[in-house]
């Protein structure tokens, strides 16, 4: 099987594996001790998981807190629900990207009324616009999902600023490959940097009051109730850790791989998004007339995506790509392949020849 499915989410680091296990292995002395209790196996969890927090945030900007959560789509619920119920009665609108994942797009919509900011053909949203007057939090997204195209997000939290708005960046796609900077609420997730599943983050910058989204036990400075799972956030320490100290080489290997997979989808192929301010582990590209059904069930040892993971098998039509102006049809004859850490140039070149011998034959 060849994976090339690196945005839906990543193989678990090897080092994150050990840092979980510890916390998984119940023989004497060990830890399954609750992190919150106040005896000394409990203090010996809490303490994995204060170090967890000082590792996730290594890769944030100074002057902020770690909030941990189950995922990224939890963080982003309790950065814009829990600012809008702050707010109160307030209402006003939330500006977000029209190319923002569905976490940010629906909750937009669910909490009051949602403006939405436009996004150029080649895949960026540029603040050349203007912000609704009542605008109060302004939602875009480091780098895209679908597309990988990098939004110019200091400039955003300026113009959020300059608006009396908040500024929440979603940064599931690019933490731990570049710098997150310029935000008031940054949200990640641990299974797209090698780490597990069922563990993200929501990063806020001191000052900022939000109201919680689940009560009960007051964990997480009373914003986020529940247990925490000290493997789950040792894990997510281990592969931020990974992470920062790999940036550079994973970045260079990523870019290898880029030119590789640029190469072979020559000829008929166009790309989505911008060529170069985006991510290179990720190629999104489009042919005209492909039966992206047909060349999925044909390529099946190859994992790769048409639109976005969460968009796929929805048979809907990517928000994304007609956000950029592509037609339903071009939209529908696109696909997503992706790379990372782990991915070697042979898999792209076999998985990558796989689908150009099936879309081929078509
Ligand atoms: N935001 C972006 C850009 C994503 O790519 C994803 C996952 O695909 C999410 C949010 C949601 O992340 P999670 O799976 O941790 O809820």
């Amino acid at each position: 099987m060849i994976y090339l499915d690196y945005q839906s989410t990543t193989p678990l680091a090897p080092e994150a594996r050990d840092a979980m296990l510890q916390w998984l292995d119940t023989s004497e002395g060990s830890g399954f001790g609750n992190p919150h209790s106040p005896h000394r196996m409990g203090r010996q969890a809490g303490a994995a998981i204060d170090l967890a927090r000082e590792q996730v945030g290594a890769l944030l900007p100074a002057g902020g807190r770690v909030i941990f959560t189950g995922n990224a789509c939890e963080a982003i619920n309790l950065a814009m629900r829990g600012t809008a119920q702050h707010r109160g009665a307030q209402g006003g609108a939330v500006s977000v990207s029209a190319i923002e994942h569905a976490a940010v797009w629906d909750t937009a919509e669910a909490i009051g009324k949602r403006h939405v900011l436009n996004v150029a053909t080649n895949g960026q949203c540029n603040t050349n616009q203007d912000l609704p007057q009542d605008t109060r939090l302004v939602c875009v997204m480091q780098v895209n999902n679908e597309i990988g195209t990098i939004q110019p997000t200091v400039e955003w939290h300026r113009k959020a600023k300059e608006n009396n708005a908040l500024f929440l960046c979603d940064a599931v796609q690019s933490y731990g490959k570049m710098e997150v900077t310029g935000a008031d609420m940054i949200a990640i997730s641990a299974h797209k940097i090698h780490g597990p599943k069922g563990i993200g983050a929501l990063w806020v910058r001191d000052g900022i009051e939000l109201d919680p989204q689940i009560t009960g036990g007051l964990q997480e400075l009373g914003l986020r109730s529940g247990t925490l799972s000290p493997a789950l956030c040792a894990a997510f320490g281990a592969a931020a850790v990974v992470a920062k100290d790999r940036m550079e080489q994973d970045h260079e290997h990523a870019e290898e791989l880029w030119t590789l997979a640029r190469d072979m989808f020559a000829d008929n192929w166009a790309l989505n998004g911008d060529e170069d301010t985006r991510w290179h582990g990720n190629l999104n590209v489009r042919r005209k007339g492909l039966d992206v059904a047909r060349l999925m069930s044909e390529c099946r040892n190859v994992m790769f995506s048409a639109g976005s993971a969460c968009a796929s098998g929805s048979g809907k039509t990517s928000h994304v790509l007609k956000a950029i102006g592509l037609s339903d049809k071009a939209a529908k004859s696109s696909i997503r392949v992706g790379w990372g850490r782990y991915t070697s140039r042979e898999d792209v070149e076999q998985g990558i020849g796989a689908i150009l011998k099936a879309a081929n034959s078509q």
